[in-house]
């Protein structure tokens, strides 16, 4: 079958392909919010709303007189950011359509003009890329040198490409469509996984996946690099020095919990692994995410688990492995039901790690104990346990 996929590589570029790639971005930003301003304008004139490749047009025209810096960027950065313009109208209008329907409670997202200020944000090419073995070449930019080599894939059809500013790394992106072999069933043991904020993820074979240490200690210091950068005045050069200091930091942690992620949910699909020893059944818990981000105690702490990146990784990586993954409601009480007997403990706080049955007297470490309860919800079939012997520490 033939699969979409993305990569990213860190390019290495010297000053004037900087430069160069700064204008491409800038003359994106730039299409993105003439078009935005073209397009309320003739909404409010009762006119008929141009689309991208109208607005192209118009801007091609423009090139002539008022905006000839445009000459000196490739035709894509303009009309991909227009077609960009476009799918963002086209989910406003779909949410506001959910809406009315009741079916949508969130904003429903019209498009906001975007600021230099922001973000130098990025700019996406079509047509003619190659991948070199250490180097990408793009329309107009040319080749462009990748920190690390033989990671894009060569001969395979490119989408498109797209480059990218964070923290004063550069990164392009490919979207690349992929000849994937079928997947062959997948027929281990079924595995539950519970998302947790101590370990990042608990699973019902007995492993379980911390949350990388430095992250805890990088927390810390991104206090006091925040605090800094909110202590100095508006608009002075300090202010300026500082936002770049904590843009690189949030990027670095970013990084560390990315890396975390990956390599979790990589060992829980077992891709590589033959078919016995690959779970045929991921469960996991249907998480509510966004409502718990609303409790402020906890947000830190969960906004660093990434549950829902963990969750969309699981789901590409079981596919591409032919993993089954379930959901079981986030209703389903997993962390209170005694996973030997069924009762259910009513009362069971967040503080409290152990879990220990008042009929049949198990006692679990917490998330082991949901995740017993989510491998055992997915099927019928009899999970086999493996119980981590308890330390002194998880029963304190
Ligand atoms: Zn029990």
């Amino acid at each position: 079958m033939i699969v979409k996929r993305g990569y990213q590589a860190e390019l290495d570029l010297n000053n004037a392909q900087s430069t160069l790639a700064r204008k491409h971005c800038g003359a994106a930003r730039w299409a993105y919010n003439y078009g935005l301003r073209r397009k309320q304008e003739a909404y409010k004139a009762g006119e008929k709303t141009p689309y991208a490749p109208d607005l192209h047009r118009e801007i091609n025209t423009l090139k002539q007189t008022e905006i000839p810096w445009m000459y000196e960027v490739s035709k894509c950065a303009a009309q991909e950011a227009l077609r960009d313009l476009d799918s963002a109208f086209k989910h406003f209008f779909r949410k506001v359509a959910l809406k009315k329907q009741g079916k949508w409670k969130g904003k429903c997202g019209y498009p906001k003009f975007k600021s230099k200020k922001k973000a130098i944000g990025g700019a996406r090419f079509t047509g003619s890329i190659h991948v070199y073995p250490d180097a990408i070449q793009l329309p107009r930019l040319g080749l462009l040198r990748l920190k690390e080599h033989n990671y894009l894939p060569m001969n395979v059809k490119i989408g498109s490409a797209t480059i990218s500013e964070k923290a004063g790394r550069w990164y392009v992106s490919i979207c690349v469509h992929e000849e994937q072999a079928e997947p062959t069933q997948a027929t281990g043991e079924v595995i539950g996984v519970d998302l947790g904020i101590k370990t990042l993820a608990t699973c019902s074979d007995g492993r379980t996946f911390d949350n990388p240490k430095a992250l805890r200690k990088k927390l810390n210091k991104l206090k006091r690099t925040s605090r800094r950068h909110s202590r100095k005045q508006k608009g002075s050069q300090n202010r300026k020095k500082a936002k770049t200091r904590l843009a690189r930091m949030h990027a670095r942690i970013a990084n560390v919990r990315k890396d975390a992620l990956h390599k979790a949910t990589s060992a829980i699909v077992a891709r590589t692994k033959p078919a016995s020893e690959r779970p045929a059944v991921i469960v996991l818990e249907d998480l509510h995410v966004s409502g718990m981000l609303k409790n402020h105690r906890l947000s830190r702490a969960i906004a660093d688990v990434g549950m829902y990146e963990f969750r969309r990784q699981i789901e590409y990586k079981a596919r591409a492995a032919g993993v089954q993954v379930k959901f079981v409601s986030r209703w389903y009480p997993s962390s209170k039901t005694c996973s030997e007997c069924g009762w259910i403990h009513e009362d069971l706080t967040l503080a409290e790690r152990v879990f220990i049955c008042q009929q049949c007297g198990v006692v679990l470490d917490r998330d082991e104990n949901a995740a017993f309860n989510l491998a055992a919800s997915g099927s019928l079939i009899e999970v086999p346990r493996v119980t981590r012997e308890l330390t002194p520490v998880d029963i304190m």
